[in-house]
């Protein structure tokens, strides 16, 4: 028996195990190469326990909610990748909300306007879980979750978990302590949002006023959204342009001719015609306008 398969017998008690799982299956872009272990969490509880148990094991740890903002490199993530599932919800009185970090954000917010709760129509375009949208605090339309959101649950092996208030999580644009480096090792467990009553009728006219602007804007085909984040200057989309790569493409990898912060895959795109694509991208804006593009789609897994 392989270690993995050992170890698979361990995590089975948090939900289903899966080995040399592929990691294109899970992510939005459908690109990513294999899990050695790949676990099904879903409840909060059972996504810290699969993280104790992994630290208990040595095992690395990677939590992954919609796959909705990573490109995954070709060899894959090697020790245990979590998938989180968790997906219960409770109000919280004075339309105060307790959601596991594994709901689907947007499905929520278009819940929220169709029932007259209000704040969250921004967010009904925006794919992933809740969890994913704290470490970038998601947003669209004028609109982030920091505008929403007052506190999170988090865990971190060794440490436990604590309800932590947002003022404390660092949001910024696309950006908090996660993506900072500043809470690795922790997960977000569950989050609290504080909404307000609203017009059913009113937010679902906006909700739809965004979903049509969102069409409009962005490509069909497999993407994980905007690959950088704006600089103050200019929009990302403009500078690409300006140097000459829209529609570039490389292997099945594109530049989106529709917007060129979108990068897509069209087929089998690997993850390292995506990568070349976007150190072009980089490396072209630099020499053009000495503008440093700061990616927002995360890199991870196995590289080079
Ligand atoms: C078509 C399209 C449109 C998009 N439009 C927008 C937009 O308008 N605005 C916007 O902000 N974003 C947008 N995005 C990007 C993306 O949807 C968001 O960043 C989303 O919040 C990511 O959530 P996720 O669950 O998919 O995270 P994943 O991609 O699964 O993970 C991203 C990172 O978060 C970490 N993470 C996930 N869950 C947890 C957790 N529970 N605890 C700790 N760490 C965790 C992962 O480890 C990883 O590092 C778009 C993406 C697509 C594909």
């Amino acid at each position: 028996m392989s270690t993995f398969e050992a170890l698979a017998r361990t995590f089975a008690s948090f939900g289903e195990v899966r080995l040399n799982e592929p990691l294109a299956r899970h992510t939005t872009f459908g690109i990513g190469g294999p899990a050695d272990l790949f676990v099904t969490v879903r409840s909060a509880e059972a996504l810290a326990g699969a993280m104790a148990a992994a630290a208990q094991e040595g095992l690395p740890v990677f939590v992954l909610g919609s796959g909705s903002n990573i490109l995954v490199s070709d060899k894959g993530i090697r020790g245990i990748v979590i998938d989180n599932r968790a997906r219960a919800e409770r109000s919280a009185g004075d339309f105060r909300f307790r959601l596991e970090s594994g709901v689907p954000f947007a499905a929520f917010a278009r819940r929220a306007c169709r029932q007259g709760i209000a704040g969250l129509a921004w967010a009904v375009g925006i794919p992933g879980t809740l969890g994913g949208a704290v470490v970038y605090n998601a947003g669209a339309y004028g609109g982030c979750l920091a505008d929403v959101l007052t506190a999170v649950r988090i865990y971190a092996p060794g440490e436990g978990e604590d309800w932590v208030p947002a003022e404390r999580l660092g949001l910024v644009y696309r950006g908090s302590v996660f993506t900072r480096g500043a809470f690795a090792g922790k997960a977000v467990l569950e989050v609290e949002l504080a909404l307000e009553p609203g017009d059913a009728r009113e937010l679902t006219a906006l909700a739809a006023e965004y979903d049509r602007r969102r069409l409009a804007a962005q490509p069909r085909g497999r993407n994980a959204g905007s690959m950088f984040k704006n600089p103050a200057n200019a929009p990302a989309w403009k500078l690409i342009e300006a140097v000459g790569l829209r529609g570039m493409r490389r292997g099945d990898a594109a530049i989106s001719e529709r917007h060129c912060n979108f990068f897509v895959n069209l087929g089998q795109a690997t993850a390292a015609d995506v990568a070349w694509l976007v150190e072009e991208a980089e490396r072209r804006v630099f020499e053009q306008f000495g503008i440093r593009l700061e990616r927002e789609v995360a890199f991870v897994g196995e590289w080079g």
